[in-house]
């Protein structure tokens, strides 16, 4: 496989739908910031922006490509100031970044940012070790922040939120995340004017009971399924049987990282975001549109893997390129 290859022909799926499913899923690509942020190597500015173009290319619309963070905290996202002019005006997509705090809100914005997300957490246990803060001050420090993004919006120039909520699931001090406990965190997001939720099962530790579960939950605590999405990680293998519980429940947004990025099976760092094109195959299997074309996508990651010099961890990227392992 050279650069110059940007398609990789191969099989598709059977298509057979299933009933009580979606027609279509939006795939909000994370393979830039949450999956880049992940690994050991960092990326040169020029391989991210390129890197961006092509998943566009590829069909995806929703493109999450870097975090406004501090530098010293992020340094494989510290060029964000760099990249983001360089993947401006793409027909169709829209780009969204990590904002931590109002400073970096200000950085985003500057810059042109429509879409921007917050990062909060359903556990005590994972808030303090990330943000060093209690879950209620973590929310206190966001609610200023999606503040004052919407107040930075026109009438024809609208801020989208995104919520980030980890360790829906389970949490790697505290056990079983019990379910009203992040149903307590969503209304609160909601509740600070965040536009949509992304229920992350950060250690991979969710069943598909636990997501019907956890959904019916929101439901009945009066959060409406169109406002989620979900964001499974594939460490136990169950990424996939709980995306599908998740659209028998009516949730059409589904986060996913191309070739699996973030989730280098060699790295202690192993987060094992679900590869989008697992996703894709499932979904075009199911005959669910996602606007997505497979061997685009499957080349754009093999390109990727190899910049940073080891196979993509995608069972689909590996079966489509005959990747050896
Ligand atoms: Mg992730």
């Amino acid at each position: 496989m050279t650069a110059a290859q940007t398609n990789v022909p191969g099989p598709l799926p059977m298509v057979v739908p299933a009933e009580g499913l979606p027609a279509r899923v939006r795939i909000h690509e994370v393979g830039a910031r949450d999956g880049l942020q992940n690994e050991k190597a960092t990326v040169p500015t020029e391989t991210k922006a390129e890197f961006i173009h092509r998943l566009a290319d590829a069909g995806l619309t929703t493109i999450e490509a870097t975090s406004f963070v501090h530098p010293e905290w992020v340094p494989q996202l510290a060029d964000a100031e760099q990249l983001f002019p360089r993947i401006q005006g793409i027909e169709g997509v829209d780009l969204p970044v990590l904002v931590p705090n109002a400073r970096g809100l200000d950085r985003a914005l500057a810059l042109g940012a429509r879409r921007v997300a917050v990062f909060a957490s359903a556990t005590e246990s994972f808030a303090k070790a990330n943000l060093n803060r209690t879950v209620d001050e973590a929310l206190a420090m966001f609610e200023p922040v999606v503040a004052r993004a919407k107040a930075s919006e026109a009438p024809d120039d609208l801020v989208h939120v995104r919520g980030y909520l980890s360790m829906c699931f389970g949490d790697p001090w505290e056990g079983a995340v019990p379910v009203p406990q992040v149903v307590r965190v969503c209304k609160a997001l909601l509740d600070m004017g965040c536009d949509e939720l992304s229920l992350g099962d950060t250690i991979g530790v969710a069943t598909p009971g636990h997501v019907q579960a956890l959904l019916t939950a929101l439901n009945d605590g009066g959060v409406p399924t169109h406002l989620l999405a979900v964001h499974f990680h594939d460490t136990y293998g169950q990424a996939l049987a709980n995306t599908l519980a998740a659209l028998r429940h009516g949730v059409t947004t589904v986060d996913a990282s191309a070739g699996g990025l973030g989730g280098c099976p060699y790295a202690k760092s192993a987060t094992g975001n679900l590869a989008t094109e697992d996703l894709v195959w499932m979904l075009h299997g199911l005959g669910i549109e996602t606007g997505v074309d497979l061997g685009r996508l499957t080349a754009t990651s093999v390109w990727m893997a190899g910049r940073l010099g080891r196979p993509s961890p995608s069972r689909t990227v590996r079966a489509l390129s005959h990747q050896e392992q």
